[in-house]
């Protein structure tokens, strides 16, 4: 029998990070009225910006994806984007642990620490924190997958590398939410082939959909859950 998720918090380094990860997910739980909230720990893209011509407003960005996808709450603080490691990891913890008191989630989604990215590394170790056992509200959390990010983690041959053993089946709506979202950050959508082109997105969801003989599919790495 499926647990019952009631709110769920998305913990993000990176606006975009979230519609990526669990985009499709979100958007069926939000559709089956669970009460969805989004926190991203920064709100530039200085330093991955090719063209120069980055999306202007992150924030802006971030909340119509947000809405395209059903997500309630928004809440994006002031961290530069590839500098989470200047932070330190205690001063994040503290950042997240907050949003988890203030949001009383049962549920957090959060990066992989398989990723390549330093920034959703330690966001997932915030996330794991603000969640552990005796703390709170947080009753499971599940680690997403993100094109690029990931893909290149696996590549680089992290130690612990991206490995699923949760998968959510998305209809075609799910999907084409998704990918409505990822416009919403503009250049984040390159062209095929690229991993985070609309084609590659498409192509891990019915990769990880075939895993499991559906169609469609995001795969997570279910880090705990306590029935
Ligand atoms: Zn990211």
């Amino acid at each position: 029998m499926r647990r019952e998720i009631r709110k769920l918090l998305v913990v993000a380094a990176h606006g975009d990070d979230e519609t990526l990860g669990a985009g499709g997910t979100i958007a069926r739980l939000a559709d089956d009225g669970v009460l969805v909230g989004l926190c991203v720990l920064t709100n530039d893209d200085g330093s991955r910006s090719v063209s120069g011509s980055g999306v202007t407003n992150r924030v802006a960005a971030i909340e119509s994806a947000a809405s395209v996808l059903g997500i309630k709450r928004v809440r994006v603080h002031g961290f530069g984007d590839n500098r989470l490691d200047t932070i330190g990891q205690l001063e994040l913890n503290r950042v997240v642990e907050r949003e988890v008191r203030d949001f009383e989630p049962d549920t957090l989604f959060t990066t992989s620490l398989a990723d390549l990215s330093l920034d959703h590394q330690l966001v997932s170790r915030a996330a794991r924190i603000a969640g552990r056992p005796g703390r709170g509200s947080v009753r499971e959390i599940r680690c997403f997958e993100i094109r690029s990010a990931t893909d290149t983690g696996e590549a680089s041959g992290t130690p612990s590398g991206f490995r699923p053993n949760c998968w959510e089946v998305l209809e075609e709506s799910h999907l084409d939410r998704k990918l409505e979202a990822l416009r919403a950050y503009g250049q984040e959508v390159d062209p095929w082939p690229n991993p985070r082109s609309e084609r590659g997105v498409r192509a891990l969801a019915e990769y990880r959909g075939s895993q499991i003989a559906a169609g469609l599919a995001e795969a997570f790495e279910l880090v705990r859950v306590v029935h």
